[in-house]
């Protein structure tokens, strides 16, 4: 269902134009208001009237993650602290934190988008959603909240954690929708069934996840264990938390809602905007946010657009699925490593749970990736040379896959730590 036809149809001539009024608007507000952004447009020698349209936004400069953290806690905000009325900060993944405020109809906004994201995978009043993203300062719990409600969706507010008791409350209150992190949905899906659930039995219809990168293997696992259809939804604090872009009933691409953030990718070594269908960085721009808009905001997200149009009839480009996030990538011996490609080879793998960690070390020199994967159960009871052999099989693939080799430890069922909200699949043990 399309929750908002008016701006998820729009025909893309007139949102290209919206587009650019918008722009203008936000431009002119953040140089008046944000001495932050005055200093930047300065240094670079832009002024708000030279932003006519869309177009012209490559004019202006970039906004870091770094930068941001400079100016915390509140350099970013382009309204009297009286207008804001809820505050969250990134959950940190890659060091302080980074604030995100929102005045009353930034709140709305939010409602909104998620409202869009839900609507898409099917959501509707009626549907009872199972909210297990944290509730707190990060994103997930508060947005994803919102955005039940907004569609007149019944949402238990259960947080994260508690996989006990979020099993009984499935059971017991017939939960449809499951929002969470796709490694916590697969984590409770294993917990129910060595419990003995039976998934198919229960209403729960579609999950929605996100907040971490996944792949389309993990996405089928998580279908079948939980038997439900499984959306892929992408977002991030400094440009709202979800509901930046999400995936419709086609399961394929995400549908970014550019009438409120502009998506643009770049070369991250050059900065130069790069055409649909080439890998680059993601950056955002806020085009109606009040409490802290962003201009160009470098996400360090690994992606690529398209203007397609999509069989459901939206009209938004779409971005594919993140391909990894930069500081997330591994430069193995001068190779380019994601987590996601090794989830991908992982997931076809018979006899291993995708449940993984890399460990990096440097000895003599040399950058050594160790991948540690669980064996499932039989594999588990099955003689060494057996595992000894599915090591050296994963080795092969793992070989063709990221062009350098790996070693390959299976280890024992339930033996890597689960996390509840992002899965913490890195170890670095590199002193560089
Ligand atoms: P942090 O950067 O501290 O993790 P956030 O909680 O705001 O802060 O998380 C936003 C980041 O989470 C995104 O920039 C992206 O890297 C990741 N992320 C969010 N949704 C997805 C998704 N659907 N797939 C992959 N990664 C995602
Ligand atoms: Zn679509």
């Amino acid at each position: 269902m399309i929750w908002d036809p008016k701006y998820e149809t729009m025909p893309r001539g007139d949102l290209v134009k919206l587009q650019g009024e918008r722009l203008k608007s936000v431009v002119q507000k953040v140089y008046d208001r944000v001495p932050f952004y005055r200093t930047k447009f300065d240094a670079a020698g832009v002024k708000p009237s030279d932003v006519r349209s869309i177009d012209d936004l490559r004019r202006l400069p970039f906004t870091t993650k770094d930068e941001m953290r400079d100016v915390y806690p509140y350099g970013l905000l382009a309204c009297p602290i009286n207008d804001i009325i809820e505050i969250h900060t990134s959950s940190g993944t890659t060091g302080k934190p980074v604030v995100d405020a929102y005045t009353r109809r930034d709140v709305e906004l939010w409602g909104e988008v998620m409202a869009r994201t839900l609507s898409m995978g099917g959501v509707t009043r009626g549907d009872i959603v199972q909210n297990a993203y944290g509730y707190g300062l990060f994103t997930g719990g508060l947005g994803a909240h919102y955005g039940a409600q907004r569609v007149g969706a019944a949402c238990i507010p259960i947080s994260g954690g508690n996989t006990k008791r979020q099993l009984d409350v499935m059971r017991d209150f017939g939960s449809t929708a499951l929002t969470c992190t796709p490694s916590y949905a697969l984590y409770m899906a294993e917990a129910g069934l060595s419990e003995g659930i039976d998934f198919g039995k229960l209403p729960l219809k579609y999950g929605f996840f996100g907040a971490e990168p996944w792949s389309d293997g993990m996405r089928s696992e998580i279908e079948e264990k939980l038997k439900i259809k499984a959306y892929d939804i992408f977002g991030l604090t400094e440009i709202i938390g979800p509901g930046v872009a999400a995936e419709c009933e086609c399961q394929n691409l995400l549908h970014v809602f550019e009438d409120h953030f502009y998506p643009e990718i770049i070369n991250p070594d050059t900065g130069e905007p790069l055409p649909d269908g080439e890998k680059g960085e993601l950056a955002f721009t806020t085009l109606t946010k009040e409490g802290t808009p962003v201009i160009r905001y470098r996400t360090r997200d690994i992606t690529f657009l398209t203007r397609e149009p999509c069989k459901c009839g939206r009209t938004s480009v779409k971005m594919h699925r993140l391909l990894g996030r930069t500081d997330d990538m591994l430069i193995i011996r001068g190779v380019n490593v994601f987590p996601s490609q090794v989830e991908q080879v992982l997931t076809k793998i018979e006899g291993v749970e995708t449940q993984y960690q890399l460990l990096v070390e440097r000895k003599d020199n040399l950058d050594c990736l160790e991948v540690q994967v669980e064996m499932n159960e039989s594999l588990f009871s099955d003689e060494l040379k057996v595992i000894e052999h599915k090591e050296r099989e994963i080795e092969h693939q793992l070989k063709e896959a990221l062009l350098v080799h790996s070693r390959v430890k299976l280890v024992e069922p339930k033996s890597i730590a689960r996390s509840e909200g992002k899965a913490k699949r890195i170890i670095d043990k590199r002193k560089i």
